[in-house]
């Protein structure tokens, strides 16, 4: 494939990326309709990249095997020590970091004994649910239920919008959407002396920065 197939490929991106980017848009509503197309965009998002992927790799593959070729048929370099160096940066690039899959374990989260019980209610005009600011990621439970959106392109971390929250949070209210079902850890986060939240829970006053 020439560079036109690349660049195909790269479009292709940038439009199911530009669609998945409502995703995170305030207001966003699933429907079991809308719940189908993600899925479908989904996988689409990861054909794209997996053919990108395949593509940059052929191409790598021929660029260095034919440069190879040449060098040894040359007599510019040595078949052995080519052979060995091959080995060794090999080595090299296994010990490399690679982007992993995250997906925490928990117990049961409708267990309930490690549910921490706070105010929320009272509290939301203050701390306007910062706590659906952070990132994290969900539990098999919570794939298996299929309630909970994960981010397609960081999986299984939760889905936020572009204005940092979490695509559950009610953009007005900052109530949950999902409260019955919501993960583990919103069930067990205690933001009592989390100074990113409170500067003094007692006294209600909340850490405005950020
Ligand atoms: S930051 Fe604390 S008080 Fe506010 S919604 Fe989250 S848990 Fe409740
Ligand atoms: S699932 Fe609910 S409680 Fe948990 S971060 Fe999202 S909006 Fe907040």
């Amino acid at each position: 494939m020439g560079s036109n197939g690349h660049q195909a490929h790269q479009s292709g991106l940038i439009a199911t990326m530009a669609e998945m980017e409502q995703w995170n848009a305030p207001g966003h509503v699933q429907t079991p309709d809308s719940l189908q197309k993600d899925l479908d965009q989904g996988l689409r998002f990861a054909h794209v990249m997996m053919s990108i992927t395949q593509h940059d790799a052929r191409e790598g593959l021929v660029f260095a095997r034919s440069l190879a070729e040449l060098l040894v048929s040359k007599g510019l370099i040595d078949q052995q020590e080519l052979e060995e160096m091959m080995s060794c940066i090999g080595r090299q690039l296994d010990e490399l970091p690679t982007p992993k899959v995250r997906l925490a374990k928990s117990e049961d989260k409708y267990a309930g004994e490690h549910t921490v019980l706070i105010n929320c209610a009272e509290r939301l005009p203050l701390c306007k649910a910062k706590c659906c600011t952070f990132s994290f990621y969900l539990t098999e439970q919570d794939l298996d239920e299929g309630i909970v959106r994960w981010d397609y392109r960081r999986p299984y971390w939760i889905r936020r919008r572009a204005d940092g929250y979490c695509t559950h949070c009610d953009p007005l209210t900052h109530r949950c959407g999902i409260h019955a079902h919501r993960p583990y850890v919103c069930r067990a986060y205690d933001c009592r002396q989390d100074k990113r939240v409170w500067l003094d829970f007692e006294r209600m006053i909340p850490n405005s920065e950020g």
